[in-house]
Order: structure tokens, then C-alpha cells, then sequence
């Protein structure tokens, strides 16, 4: 579903990005681990197609989408930030990308009821995002990716902004929807519990560098380098 081949990225003259190799599967969890700095956003971003890369190949469902608009892509993104539209009520937020893609308001309905429903915020629907808790804004945000529909979910540190024991609800809830979808999840985080326990594959970064990818078994039984062992908390 996702191959990524001999990718760079420079910034200016600073390489932020260095030959990135990663292919995942349909139905993989692939969670991005590493250092503050090392490249996950910026290589979420290459995915989604919101940088330009400046080397290598992205394909994207066996399409290459190297140089393809972010909106042709069939991926969904959910922000750190959430970024939800501060003057749109949570049903707006959430039906508003459907109705810049021309989608019918039948449509449209149908798709807010089911979604509103999945992610059990039905009683919130007319209300501000100002109004809202962290954690709903963070349903929200979730809720405006799952109407796309895409086979690919695009998560940068969905989890970061909430409290320790809701982020441990989060975590069990973002697993069960993985597992209802058809889709496949790339999922960045600096938590190494939350890699371990989201993941079918990890893939640790550091420096732009890709220093192991494996599955959370293998990265903690075997890991690459002595930065691996130490990021990952593996024995010693
Ligand atoms: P964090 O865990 O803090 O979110 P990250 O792994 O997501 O870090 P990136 O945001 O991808 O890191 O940044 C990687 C490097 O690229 C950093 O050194 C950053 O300063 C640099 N960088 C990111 N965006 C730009 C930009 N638009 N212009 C120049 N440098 C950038
Ligand atoms: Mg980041």
C-alpha cells in the first residue's frame, strides 16, 4: 500500500531526510519512532505529499505518487495540533472536507451519523471546539480523517496533547478502530509504550537515518544499535 524508495529531503542545504526505505503492507500499523528533530513529521509530510521530496520515489495503492497533489492522494492525515476550524461547529469540522470534494449532502450526512457514532461523540455535534475537551478535539480530529475513507491513515503524536490516563484510552481505542478498518496507519510518536503496543512494524529514526525496521518483538529482542537498545529500553 505504501513504498517508499531511496527518499531525501533537504531543507536548504540541510538534509533532513536520508535514503528513507520503507514498504508497508495492507492492515499494517506502522508506528515512526524516534528522537525529537529526527524527520517523522517532516517524513509524514512527504507522504501526505505536503513537502515536495527532493529525492527518490513515494508510490502510494501501487500509483506512483511522487509528484502527486496531496488532495490525489487517497490518505487522511490527523494532526498533533488537531487543527479543527475554530468558528465551524464539530459536524462542520467534520463534513467540510467532503464538501470542498463535491461530495452530496446525503452523503455527507450519512457519513457524519456513522462516524459521530463509531467515535461515540454524537452529543457534541453543534458545539465550538473551544467548547470541547482535549480529548474530544482529538475525536474530532479522527473523525474528519475516517470520512475520507482512505487506505491509508497518516498519525503525527495524535496522543500528545492529553493527559497520561486518557492517552492509555486513546491508545486501547486507536488499536480497536485499526482493527475494524480496512486501512492501513502510519503512526508517529516518541513514546516508545505506545509503539510497542500499537505497532505490526516499527521503524526507528534518528538523524533523518533509518537505523532498524522490524517488527516490536524484533526491535526489542534484536535491536540494530546500541541507540536502538537504549531508545527502545531494551536488557542490556
Ligand atoms: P518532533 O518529535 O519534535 O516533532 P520530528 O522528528 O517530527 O520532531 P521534524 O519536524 O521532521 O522532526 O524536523 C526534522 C528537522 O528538519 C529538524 O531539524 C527541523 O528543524 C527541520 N525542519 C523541519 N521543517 C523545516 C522547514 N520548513 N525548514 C527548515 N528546516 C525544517
Ligand atoms: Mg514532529
Amino acid at each position: 500500500i505504501l513504498d517508499i524508495n531511496n527518499l531525501y529531503k533537504n531543507y536548504g542545504a540541510t538534509e533532513v531526510l536520508k535514503d528513507i526505505n520503507i514498504s508497508i503492507e495492507p492492515g499494517d500499523f506502522l508506528v515512526l519512532v524516534g528522537p525529537s528533530g529526527c524527520g517523522k513529521s517532516t517524513l509524514l509530510n512527504c507522504i501526505a505529499g505536503l513537502e515536495e521530496i527532493t529525492g527518490g520515489t513515494l508510490s502510494i495503492g501501487g500509483k506512483d505518487m511522487t509528484h502527486v497533489s496531496p488532495k490525489d492522494r487517497d490518505i487522511a492525515m490527523v494532526f498533533q495540533s488537531y487543527a479543527l476550524y475554530p468558528t465551524m461547529s464539530v459536524a462542520k469540522n467534520i463534513t467540510f472536507g467532503m464538501k470542498v470534494r463535491g461530495v452530496d449532502q446525503a452523503t455527507q450526512n450519512a457519513k457524519l451519523k456513522d462516524v459521530a457514532s463509531l467515535l461515540q461523540i454524537e452529543p457534541l455535534l453543534n458545539r465550538r471546539p473551544s467548547q470541547l475537551s482535549g480529548g474530544q478535539r482529538q475525536r474530532v480530529a479522527m473523525g474528519r480523517a475516517l470520512v475520507r475513507d482512505p487506505k491509508l491513515f497518516l498519525f503525527d503524536e495524535p496522543l500528545s496533547n492529553l493527559d497520561a490516563k486518557l492517552r492509555v484510552e486513546m491508545r486501547t481505542e486507536i488499536k480497536k478502530l485499526h482493527q475494524t478498518l480496512d486501512a492501513s496507519i502510519v503512526y508517529v510518536t516518541h513514546d516508545q509504550i505506545e509503539a510497542m503496543t500499537l505497532a505490526t512494524k516499527i521503524v526507528v529514526l534518528k538523524g533523518g537515518i533509518v537505523q532498524q525496521i522490524g517488527s516490536p518483538a524484533e526491535i526489542y529482542n534484536n535491536p540494530a544499535n546500541l541507540f536502538v537498545a537504549d531508545f527502545m529500553g531494551s536488557p542490556a
